[in-house]
Order: C-alpha cells, then sequence, then structure tokens
C-alpha cells in the first residue's frame, strides 16, 4: 500500500495578504506568513479574526483584495481556481460530505473530476479509507447519516487527501466531535501525518489542540493580525506580547510539561526512585512523569530507555528540568 505522498510537500508564502468583503468589513488588515514544506502550521485567534477567511483565500474559495500567495514559490494568486483546489486537499467542519453519496463516491470526488480512469480511482479510495481505519469492504457503501461525526470526519480526511495534494487546508476539523473523539481524532491526525506529510494549515480556538498538533502556531488577533509566531515549546515559554500571554492563559505552565521532554542528562541514580517505583519511558514527555507520579501518588518515577533503567526522576526535578528547558527559537 502506498498512501504516502507521491507529489512532494510544498512550502507556502502569504505574502500582504488582505481582505475586504464588499460591505467594508476588514476581516484580514495584512497579514505574511511563512509555512515550511511538509509542517502543520496552526492558525489561532478568538472568534471572528480571519482565520477562515485567511484559509479560503489560499484555495481561493473567496478572492484576496491585496497581497500574494505563493505556494512552491509559485504566485497562485491569479491561477484558475478549479485547477487550484485539486492540488489543495480542504477537510471543514462538519465535513460537508455530499448526504446522497455513499462514503466510496464521496472519497473519490476529486479523481473522477479529474478524470482519473474508474479502476485507479476505486484503488486510492479503498487504500485511504484503509488508512483512515474505515475499510472500503464494511464502510464504503455507507451513506454519511449512516456513519457517527468522527467516522464522518475521517471520511472528509480521506477525500481531501484523494487526489494526492500537495496542500492540506483544516477548518476546525475537530470542533464539531465530542471531547472523548476528538481527542482519538487528534491522535489520528499525529499518525497519519507521519505517513503522509502534507504542508498544512490548521485552523482552530483551542489552544490545546493547536499545541499538540502544530509544528507552529500563528497568534492571530482581530483582523488577522499576527501576534507571535512560534513552535508551541516557545509560545507557552516566552509570549511574545500581553496579548498571547492573555491568550494563553495561566495554564501554559502545566502545557508546557506536554512539550518538553524528560531531559536526557542529570537524571538520579535509579536506587532514588524507591523500591516498586512506577516507570515511564525515556521518549515520554514531563507531562507523562508527572501524571504518572499523580496518578501513583509516589514523588519520583523511573525512566527506562527499553529494558534499561537510566534514572530516577521526582517531582522537584521535573520543576527544574520545565525552568531550564531550552527552547528552540525559530529562525
Ligand atoms: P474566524 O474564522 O476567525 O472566526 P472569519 O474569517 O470567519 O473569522 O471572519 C472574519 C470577519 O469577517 C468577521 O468579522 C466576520 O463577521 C466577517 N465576515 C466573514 N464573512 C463575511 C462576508 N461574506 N461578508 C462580510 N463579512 C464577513
Ligand atoms: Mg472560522
Amino acid at each position: 500500500m502506498d498512501v504516502t505522498a507521491k507529489h512532494d510537500a510544498a512550502p507556502i508564502t502569504l505574502d500582504r495578504l488582505r481582505k475586504v468583503y464588499p460591505d467594508g468589513t476588514v476581516a484580514v488588515e495584512e497579514l505574511g506568513l511563512e509555512i515550511g514544506s511538509g509542517e502543520v502550521t496552526v492558525l489561532i485567534g478568538p472568534s471572528g479574526c480571519g482565520k477562515s477567511t485567511v484559509l479560503r483565500m489560499v484555495n481561493r474559495l473567496i478572492e484576496p483584495s491585496g497581497g500574494r500567495i505563493l505556494i512552491d514559490g509559485t504566485d497562485v494568486t491569479n491561477a484558475d481556481p478549479t485547477q487550484l483546489r485539486r492540488t489543495i486537499g480542504y477537510v471543514i467542519q462538519n465535513v460537508g460530505l455530499f448526504p446522497h453519496q455513499n462514503v466510496r463516491t464521496n472519497v473519490g470526488t476529486v479523481p473522477r473530476m479529474l478524470g482519473w480512469e474508474k479502476g485507479r480511482t476505486a484503488e486510492r479510495t479503498d487504500e485511504l479509507l484503509e488508512l483512515v481505519g474505515l475499510p472500503a469492504a464494511q464502510y464504503g457503501k455507507r451513506y454519511p447519516h449512516e456513519l457517527s461525526g468522527g467516522q464522518r470526519q475521517r471520511v472528509g480526511f480521506a477525500r481531501a487527501l484523494a487526489a494526492d495534494p500537495r496542500v492540506l487546508l483544516m477548518d476546525e476539523p475537530f470542533s464539531a466531535v465530542d471531547p472523548i473523539n476528538r481527542g482519538r481524532l487528534q491522535d489520528e491526525f499525529l499518525r497519519l501525518r507521519r505517513a503522509v506529510r502534507k504542508t498544512t494549515i490548521l485552523v482552530t480556538h483551542d489552544l490545546q489542540e493547536a499545541i499538540k498538533l502544530g509544528d507552529r502556531i500563528a497568534v492571530l488577533s482581530d483582523h488577522a493580525q499576527l501576534q507571535q509566531y512560534a513552535t508551541p515549546a516557545e509560545l507557552l515559554a516566552r509570549p511574545g506580547n500581553e496579548f498571547v500571554e492573555r491568550f494563553v492563559g495561566e495554564d501554559r505552565g502545566i502545557m508546557r510539561l506536554s512539550v518538553t521532554p524528560i531531559p536526557a542528562d542529570g537524571l538520579r541514580p535509579v536506587a532514588e526512585a524507591g523500591d516498586g517505583a512506577p516507570v515511564v519511558s525515556s521518549g515520554a514527555t514531563l507531562r507523562e512523569a508527572f501524571g504518572v507520579m499523580l496518578a501513583t501518588g509516589r514523588g519520583a518515577v523511573v525512566v527506562r530507555d527499553g529494558d534499561s533503567p537510566v534514572g530516577a526522576l521526582t517531582a522537584a526535578d521535573v520543576q527544574v528540568a520545565l525552568a531550564s528547558a531550552a527552547v528552540e527559537t525559530p529562525a
């Protein structure tokens, strides 16, 4: 099965992008953003700040009032929108599946538009349904109303990937799903990311989601004004201004635990964890280590690399490690 990218991922540049709606609403004042090839960039900001407008300009569902969009260095601001959209996967809240088409037909939408031969479309469709955990034999003939919200979302994701797009745009893709399934879908997205590396712009208003899914996060205020563009770790450790500080809130200390790995050096001797201490893997984050301590009521964990214990970590060490964690500043 080869569902990995046949097309290379492409970097995206937003250059002084601007949108004024016909009624005079300035939705996007002037936005500049560089999105690295194969990276997930999250746009986050308060409701109405212009996130969806930015996304819709990238696939030209709406026309920019000014500025340029470059994909892989090519100005697509004046490209034919229909052609352009075939190279861009678009996933929206509530998915937008065609209700009178079954799952298979929905997923094959873009390949059919592109005039792919039937057999090739069917093969691709089955491959993608397998990838998102909805085997075609079981789910292919179902209609959208015969699926759960989370399953519909997966079909939407498979459909977006069908023609192997260079770019993936996702607008609040998980926000209509209940919290438990949202967590599962996010985990699945991370798993799929490793298999299918697409340059992705994901819109959310949920900071936890941004931290979990983003390689970089762009914090926007009204009129899509860029307040900070940074990795999750940097955003939490060093909010760039008062707006960002208020936006990330007081939980940022706790959230930093989940983006900070257990330090490789300076662990205590294993014996200091005490008899029967719980174990965490050396690849875990401070959050997992601290979570285990709280759940088991122990003050320390043994850190293990494969089968060999490499040291002990105490609750106090977690605080020290967080305070001294190096945060990479993006170039
Ligand atoms: P977000 O996705 O961040 O919630 P949107 O991009 O949907 O924000 O909207 C940004 C601003 O543009 C809002 O003030 C919204 O009311 C306005 N807006 C969105 N669509 C239109 C439209 N078609 N005409 C006029 N104003 C619009
Ligand atoms: Mg929106």
